[in-house]
Parts: structure tokens; C-alpha cells; sequence
């Protein structure tokens, strides 16, 4: 194994200055990189083969992985609680989430959401609005989905169920054809929403990430890679408020 290590600096957009340290190896087929929390430095390896030029570009690709990554780490678990008056983005669309009482206040070019409560239960209500406004969206989508002709042979109506979860937006039961979304992705562009669909739906024709499962997921979602991508570079904006 032939390994050599050059360092390269690298400013992101917040002014922070980071190190990282490459390794070449001809033990990897692809360029990947990783946070080394002990020394505080981006760790890359990459193939022998891959040039000066293949590197930079996939530093400069990564950038807003790495953006999104750093404001995670400076922002630790800090949540934000879900109250009158507060802006947020609801399916990547800019909403105010207001009672009925305070509604003729804030001027601004954001539609508003109005949320029935009184004002010790908001944070409550505004979480449950938000779910059922993602489990109609998805609901809605998931049946104008299972119309694809290449879904035609499932014999399970699938049902979606929604969960707090920060470790993936999207995981099924295919025995059941249960469907699980993550709450958070009421935050996500309505197409990136579609895609974790699409994918969950995937799953319930083949149970793996086989060759087969990529070949149906592109045929039912082409887009299906600016998503995931999308999803990578947003995961810490999703997670910022308290469901
Ligand atoms: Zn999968």
C-alpha cells in the first residue's frame, strides 16, 4: 500500500480555518472525506490514481457538507422552541406560526400559520399542526405514487407513520408496509419529501440497496441523487427546532 500525505488548508464560508490531511491509498475506489474529532482536521483519502484537480473539486463539492457540518458542531443540541411569532420554513416556504390573537402583528412577505391554542400550550400545538400538515402532504403523495405502473405488482397498500426521528428521515416494514417518515421533513422542500418516498417505496419491491432497487428508484424518481444531496447539506436546519 503506497500512502502519502500532503496538507491543505481550507477557509469555509464562516471564516473557520480547518486542515485537512490527505491520504492517498490504492486501497479506496473513491474520495472520501472525514472529521477527525481527537486532532480537529478533515481526514481525505483518495485512490492513487485520483489527480490534484479531482481532490479540489470534491473539497469544493463538499463545501456545503462541510459548512452544514461545522454549524452543527458550533451549534450543538441548542433547539428552537416552536412559539408565537417565530419564522420558520414549512415544506421550504417561509411561514409565521401565530395565535389568532396575535395575528394582525409582523408585517412581512411571509404567509402565516395560525395556530389554535392558548398561549401555555403553543410549542404543543404547533408540533402537532406541523405533523398533520406532513402526514396529509405525504399521504396524498404516497397514493398518487403507488399509481406508477412499474408498483403494480405490490399486492401492500402502504401506510405512512410519522416519528421524531434525527437518524433518517425514511425507513419501512415491507412485511407490513408501513412507511415511516421522519417529523422533520416538514422543513424540506416538498420534492425532497416525494424523493424519501420514492425511496421507502422502493424498498417494499426489493429489501436491499441491490443493483435492481437503484434501477427502480431511478425509473420512479430520476431526481432522486438532489435530494439526498439536498437532505446531506440541510440535515442540521431540519433538526433546529423542537417537535
Ligand atoms: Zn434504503
Amino acid at each position: 500500500v503506497k500512502k502519502n500525505t500532503i496538507s491543505k488548508l481550507i477557509i469555509t464560508s464562516n471564516n473557520q480555518i480547518f486542515n485537512i490531511i490527505i491520504r492517498k491509498t490504492s486501497r479506496s475506489n473513491n474520495i472520501s472525506l472525514r472529521f477527525n474529532k481527537k486532532y480537529s482536521h478533515f481526514q481525505l483519502t483518495a485512490p492513487n490514481y485520483a489527480s490534484r484537480g479531482d481532490i479540489i473539486k470534491f473539497i469544493n463539492d463538499s463545501k456545503p457538507l462541510i459548512d452544514d457540518f461545522l454549524l452543527k458542531k458550533s451549534d450543538g443540541l441548542k433547539k428552537i422552541t416552536l412559539e408565537d411569532g417565530i419564522l420558520l420554513k414549512i415544506f421550504d416556504e417561509e411561514y409565521i406560526l401565530q395565535t389568532v390573537a396575535s395575528n394582525k402583528q409582523n408585517p412581512t412577505l411571509a404567509k402565516s400559520l395560525i395556530i389554535l391554542c392558548g398561549s401555555a400550550t403553543f410549542a404543543r400545538s404547533a408540533s402537532l399542526k406541523l405533523q398533520a400538515m406532513l402526514l396529509e402532504y405525504a399521504s396524498n403523495q404516497l397514493a398518487v405514487i403507488m399509481q406508477a405502473p412499474e408498483l403494480a405488482s405490490l399486492k401492500i397498500s402502504p401506510q405512512i407513520k410519522l416519528r421524531k426521528a434525527q437518524s433518517r428521515f425514511g425507513s419501512c416494514q415491507p412485511q407490513t408496509g408501513r412507511i415511516m417518515l421522519s417529523s422533520y421533513l416538514i422543513f424540506a422542500p416538498k420534492s425532497v419529501i416525494d424523493s424519501v418516498l420514492f425511496h421507502e417505496v422502493a424498498h417494499l419491491v426489493h429489501h436491499n440497496h441491490s443493483k435492481d432497487f437503484w434501477q427502480l428508484l431511478s425509473s420512479l424518481d430520476p431526481n432522486y441523487r438532489l435530494s439526498k444531496m439536498w437532505l446531506k447539506s440541510h440535515q442540521s436546519e431540519l433538526f433546529k427546532y423542537s417537535l
